[in-house]
This record gives C-alpha cells, structure tokens and sequence, in this order.
C-alpha cells in the first residue's frame, strides 16, 4: 500500500475501533446500569430461592450491538436467577463462600487500570500488592518469612502447584514413579488425586490410612504404612491431611502427622482450601502445627467469602518451586533468587493473568480483619444450632464437626438411602435453601456447608421449615416413616 493509502485507510477505521474506548458521559452511564443492577440484585437476596432450575435461553453471540440494559435483563434471567444462588445466604451446598461485595470493586479497578501483575518490573505496585497478600498468609499460618507463595484461580491449581514442587523435591520421575507412594486420607477433596493424575503421577501408589470415628487420620497408622513400604523398597514422598474436609468439616491431627512425615522426610501438605481461615477463630488450636506444613493451600473464595476465582498456596522450598516453574537455569544462585521471587510469574504456571491480589487486598484494607473473623465464628455456632434443631425432629447428625460442615440422614425404618435420596431431591425441587448430598461410611447422607457470609439464623430456621416440609412429602409419598 502506498502512504496515502494508509493514511486513507486508517481514518476510514478510526471511527470504528474507537468505539471501544468509550467517552466519559457513556461510562458513567454504563456503570449506572450495572450498580443499579448490583443493588437490585444484592436487595432482593433474602427474598429468592436458594436453587432454581431452568432451561437455559439463548445467550450465544450475535456479534452485533445489543443496548446493556437488554443484556442485563438477560443475565438477570438466564445467570443470577439460575442454579445454585451463589451469592445469597441460602447456599448450604458444596463450600460456598457468597462474594464480599468490595471484592467486586477491586475487580472493576484490577480491569480498568490492567497491570500486569505477574512480573516485578512490569508492575512493581500490582506485584508487590499480591506478595502481601502471601505475606499475610504467611503469617496467619506462622510460614516463615522465606516461604514463597502464589495466588491461584483456587484450591485445584494451587494443588498442582504444590504437588509439583513435591515431586521435583523429591525426584519423582520415569521408573521411579510406580514405586512412590502418596499417603493420604479417603476423605481428601478429588482435586488431590486429579492434581497427581494431571503432573504424571497416575501410576504412583495412594496409600489411603484408616481414619478414627471422628474421620481423622490415625497418625500411628500413617507411620506403620510408611515403615512397611519403606521395608517393601518402596519410595514414600508425600503425606496429604485436610484441614477442613469438603465431606465432613474434620480437621486431620496437623502436629502428629507433621511429627510422623518429619520423621520420615517426607514432604508434608495441608489441604486448608475449605478450613483454614477458620485459625483465626475459637478453633486455633486445631491448627496447631499447620506451621510445620511443606505446603499449604488456602481459597479465599470460601473462607475469605471473596468472589469465586481466588486461591493461594504457601511453600517452603523455593528452590523446588523455582524448579518447576521458573523457565531458565541459573536459579539455584541465592542472591539471584529473591529478585526471582519477586515475580508471581516464576512460581505460579500463569503468565499474563488477572490481577487478583487486588480483590483480597482491597476487602481486608477496607474492612479489617474483624468482621471476618465475627462471619467465620457465626459459622461455627450455626452449624451447631441446624444440628440441634435437627436432632429435635428426628433426624441423625454426624459425628460433631470440627469447624462448620456436617451431615445428616433421616432413620426411615426400611430403605434408608433411598428415601434419604428421594428427601435430597425433594429439598432441590423445593430449592428454597440448597443442600447437597455425599456418602460416607456407605451410607447416603445429606450435607450442610455453612460458610457463605450472608448465612444467618434465619436462613438455618428457613432451611429447618423447608426440611421438615420435604420430609413429609417423602413420608406421605411412601408411607415410610422412622
Ligand atoms: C474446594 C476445595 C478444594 C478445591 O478447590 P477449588 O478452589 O474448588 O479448586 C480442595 N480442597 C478442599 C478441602 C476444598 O474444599
């Protein structure tokens, strides 16, 4: 093309592509569009249903404009007012957390001011906010100062990040991976066993301990396993506890097992993606050796109630991590390694990604650490009120749970499970509070998660009415009673 041409050309385009920057007046309103939408939204959550199911319309990309108020009608159809309502109180499924509305706002600035977070130098600020972030992480846990540390999008990536150290720790790799072996509890999230599938440890060997009553690790057990394979010439590298589990809200014996992977060398990880904020309750002591941890995962995006996408994971040898994660040699040079490890980039398998520091930093700068840890002991108290309330309309708990998981089953006198499976579908039709359901010890039961911030007294009353309401149907239905 000639220089005219071009000139030509690139006037002809600029009314087109400017249309992405737009002006000042147009901002604003947008912005208008979508606060009055947040506070329509956050407004209404008492008053909505915990689950809805619908089908879902159509929402594929027409490449065209749409105005957003039309598109907001839509996502308030088609995504906010379907499936589990994830921000409301009545979320009493899986791990919620609800999504700390400051969180949102960090978000809306990490976007519009677009730092790259990842590397030192390209943003000193942005990576300096994410370190603190670790840095109080590390300290809430008692990891010494040169831990290193990342945030991920959650539990599941900080897992492999942590596995991956691990493994290069201690030379896991070609012929020697089916003699490994990963002692670990049955009642370990399924993003364990996934994060070892997924860093080429498929073959290796899980060797799952038996638990106590309470579903607790038995630190003794742990060690017989370890001596008998070390006996059998196999190569035993990495101890899994929880402390938290999904299932059951148990918090593993942390110090004993710590003192059985120690004596042993073997590195040792704390599964605390759902429980570990809960160290900064009345349940500390619980805790008591997670300091001892080679590695520890957390999710702010459940015990922190940030919005979904935010985990983080602590480790104490740099170097392993560097192994795995920095992309040149040369990284074994101490000096060299606290410039290294100034750059998210160099421990996480992210490169360019979103800057999330800001969405933990901002909420706890705004708000201090007090009224997380006031939603974090609510927690604790509700669980023990839905199991008292519970147990007064016939229903069997749970072992007593360590922090604010725990499940229940209704003694029908015959077919047991699957009238306790038809009460679980029953509460999802209801959909007033969500519930989930797992199986433990062989037995179908029904789960409570109480985390979201937003779940209050009320919400347990409204989910005990809701209950009792399911059962009668499944009682009327079948004539089955306890
Ligand atoms: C949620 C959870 C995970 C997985 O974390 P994601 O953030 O969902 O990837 C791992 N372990 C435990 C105990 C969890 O509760």
């Amino acid at each position: 093309m000639e220089k005219e041409d071009i000139i030509g050309r690139l006037n002809e385009l600029r009314a087109s592509s400017r249309e992405l920057d737009i002006p000042e007046a147009e901002r604003t309103a947008l912005m208008d569009q979508v606060a009055a939408f947040a506070n329509t939204f956050i407004n209404g959550l008492d008053n909505v249903k915990g689950f809805r199911t619908k089908a879902i319309g159509d929402l594929s990309i027409q490449g065209y404009k749409i105005p957003l108020q039309e598109l907001l009608t839509r996502y308030r159809a088609e995504v906010a007012e379907t499936g589990i309502n994830a921000a409301s109180p009545k979320h009493l499924g899986y791990i919620p957390g609800g999504g700390v509305f400051t969180a949102a706002l960090a978000d809306l600035l990490a976007a519009v001011t677009n730092p790259f977070a990842s590397v030192h130098f390209a943003s000193p600020g942005a990576a300096t906010i994410e370190n603190e972030v670790i840095a109080w992480l590390r300290s809430v846990f008692g990891f010494p100062d040169d831990a290193v540390g990342c945030l991920s999008s959650g539990g599941s990536i900080s897992t492999l990040i942590a596995f991956t150290a691990a493994r290069d720790k201690h030379k896991v790799k070609n012929e020697r991976i089916p003699k490994s072996v990963v002692y670990l509890s049955e009642q370990v999230h399924h993003s364990t066993q996934k994060a070892l599938r997924i860093i080429g440890l498929e073959d290796a060997i899980l060797r799952y301990i038996p638990l106590d009553a309470e579903h607790r690790i038995i630190p003794a057990e742990l060690d017989r396993a370890i001596e008998q394979d070390r006996s059998d010439g196999l190569h035993p590298f990495l101890v899994v506890a929880s402390a938290g589990t999904t299932d059951t809200g148990t918090v593993d014996p942390i110090d004993a097992i710590a003192d059985v992977a120690a004596k042993h060398g073997l590195w040792y990880h704390v599964d605390a993606a759902y429980g570990g904020f809960f160290i900064l309750t009345s349940k500390k002591n619980l805790f008591k050796g997670i300091e001892r941890a080679d590695s520890l995962i957390i999710d702010p995006h459940k015990g922190l109630f940030l919005p979904y996408g935010v985990g983080a994971v602590l480790i104490k040898d740099s170097a392993a991590v560097l192994h795995s994660h920095y992309y040149t040699a040369n990284y074994m040079q101490d000096g060299h390694n606290e410039e290294l490890l100034k750059s998210p980039a160099n421990l996480s398998p992210e490169l360019t990604k979103h800057f999330r520091g800001l969405r933990v930093w901002l909420p706890l700068q705004l708000h201090g650490i007090a009224p997380f840890k006031a939603c974090l002991e609510e927690k604790l108290l509700l669980v023990q009120y839905f199991r008292m309330k519970l147990g007064t309309l016939g229903f069997h708990t749970g072992p007593e749970p360590d922090l604010s998981v725990s499940y229940f089953w209704y003694p029908f006198a015959s077919r047991a499970d699957d009238l306790n499976k038809r009460l679980m579908e029953e509460i999802h039709k209801d959909g007033a509070v969500f519930l989930s359901s797992s199986v433990i010890n062989g037995r179908f039961v029904i789960r409570m998660a109480i985390l979201a911030f937003r779940t209050k007294k009320e919400t347990i009353d409204e989910a005990v009415e809701m209950i009792q309401r399911c059962l009668d149907r499944v009682v009327q239905a079948t004539g089955d009673a306890a």
